[in-house]
């Protein structure tokens, strides 16, 4: 028995089935999750010595790859001053700083300790400045496992088969509007249908939970214009793509300016930390400038505030966006060609440094595009890749993620892989 099975067992009786976050159990793959000692750069060792190239990154914020020296060099410094007070501390004014100057919507931002509290609180105060109720999400869509936006979403509950979760009161269903992704003809005909009770739209400008799928031309500004229309608040969730596909996010990317954004991930370097932020007319309600409550014991945490800002400094001071272009174009173009040569037909959809990967025939435009796609080739894929070193998200729903620290070297070993995995796979 290899130490990470003895451990999965061992955790199995105290964790609810062994992990902390229901992707990583490797439902979908089967087998034994790799319990992992140690990260460096692009690699990641695991508890039995065995090393691989890491595609996973934390599902996203590890922009600069596993223990950048000077963002654990800023968290052992934030440390030694005490991990948290309840009090104002001059970190967070800075980083608030940085969020307000990088991404286009924000001129307040409220920081918090998770993706899902910034989804959740976007929402309330969404709904408390319009007045309604209703919100609208996009089939495959994951913003967190916020009751409202637990239903039909991608990344680990449509993995497991539960898109839309046992626990959240059909009351709250009832309020949730779905939609298609990319589908603005849909989004039109709901605004003209029930255009009145609609608080938000909220919409990952890229897709990023279910695999990655890039919007069609249009449909974020056709998004923005709907939503003017009729008064509802436009919602970016830029957990994943916030300093990731741009240094002001995907709406610095795509020219599309939203009311709200959510922030997460790599804005906290990898320690727990969110964000939301926009108009300040919008976020001037949020207590205590107004009544729209939200709080939080380790909000603003001086330790991933100071991991934050770290993180933000280099990508500003190193602009590596266009070398994580590069590197992501000759990971996605190796992968592609290795598919073709082994015979088997492929989706690799990319934007910036995240890639998705379906086996599939037709591109993937939304959530039933993934669904669609050989579940089973995926699993075989996966399996030989880990064995062969290459560490990928255990699902076709979640994205590939591309860091700093992945050069040509690990790409080219990536793509080496893939080729007999693709031909394991066919
Ligand atoms: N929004 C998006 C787009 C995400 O991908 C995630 C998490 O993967 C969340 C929100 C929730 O963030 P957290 O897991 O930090 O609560």
């Amino acid at each position: 028995m290899s130490r990470s099975e003895e451990l999965f067992a061992r955790a199995r009786r105290w964790i609810p089935g062994g992990v902390n976050s229901p992707v990583r159990a490797f439902r979908a793959v089967g087998g034994t999750p790799p319990f992992v000692a140690r990260g460096e750069g692009a690699r990641l060792f695991d508890v039995d010595g065995r090393s691989y190239i890491d595609y996973v990154g934390s599902y996203g914020p590890l922009i600069l790859g596993h223990a950048h020296p000077r963002v654990v060099e800023a968290v052992c410094q934030a440390a030694r001053l005490g991990a948290t007070f309840g009090a104002p501390t001059e970190g967070e004014v800075a980083l608030a700083r940085v969020l307000v100057e990088a991404v286009p919507s924000l001129e307040e931002v409220r920081l918090v300790s998770s993706g899902t509290e910034a989804t959740m609180s976007a929402i309330r105060l969404s709904r408390a400045a319009t007045g309604r109720s209703g919100v609208v999400k996009f089939r495959g869509g994951y913003h967190g496992h916020v009751d409202a936006l637990l239903v039909e979403s991608g990344s680990g509950a449509s993995t497991l088969g539960v898109p839309s979760s046992p626990g959240v009161p059909a009351a709250v269903v009832e309020q949730t509007h779905l939609l298609p992704y990319n589908d603005l003809a849909a989004a039109q005909a709901l605004f003209d249908r029930s255009g009145a009770e609609i608080a938000c739209v909220i919409v990952e400008p890229v897709a990023g939970n279910m695999g990655v799928v890039p919007p069609e031309p249009g449909f974020l500004e056709g998004l923005r214009r709907l939503t003017r229309e009729h008064g509802a608040v436009l919602i970016f969730d830029e957990v994943i793509t916030g300093f990731r596909v741009a240094y002001g996010g995907a709406q610095a990317r795509l020219g599309v300016t939203p009311d709200l954004t959510c922030l997460g991930k790599v804005i906290g370097g990898g320690m727990p930390i969110g964000a939301y932020g926009g108009l300040r007319e919008l976020m001037e309600q949020v207590a205590p400038a107004g009544p729209v409550y939200q709080a939080g014991t380790l909000a603003g945490n001086p330790v991933a505030v100071a991991a934050g800002l770290r993180t933000l400094e280099i990508l500003r001071e190193e602009d590596p966006y266009p070398a994580l272009e590069e590197v992501s174009a000759r990971l996605a173009d190796g992968l592609a060609e290795a598919a073709r040569d082994a015979g088997i037909c492929v989706q690799v959809q990319r934007v910036g440094s995240l890639l998705g990967l379906f086996f599939t025939e037709a591109p993937v435009r939304d959530a039933a595009g993934v669904a669609a796609a050989d579940g089973a080739a995926f699993r075989r894929f996966f399996h030989a890749m880990l064995d062969a070193g290459v560490y990928l998200a255990p699902s076709p729903w979640e994205a590939w993620f591309v860091s700093t620290a992945h050069r040509a070297a690990e790409i080219d070993a990536t793509v080496e892989a893939a080729r007999r995995a693709f031909r394991i796979a066919a």
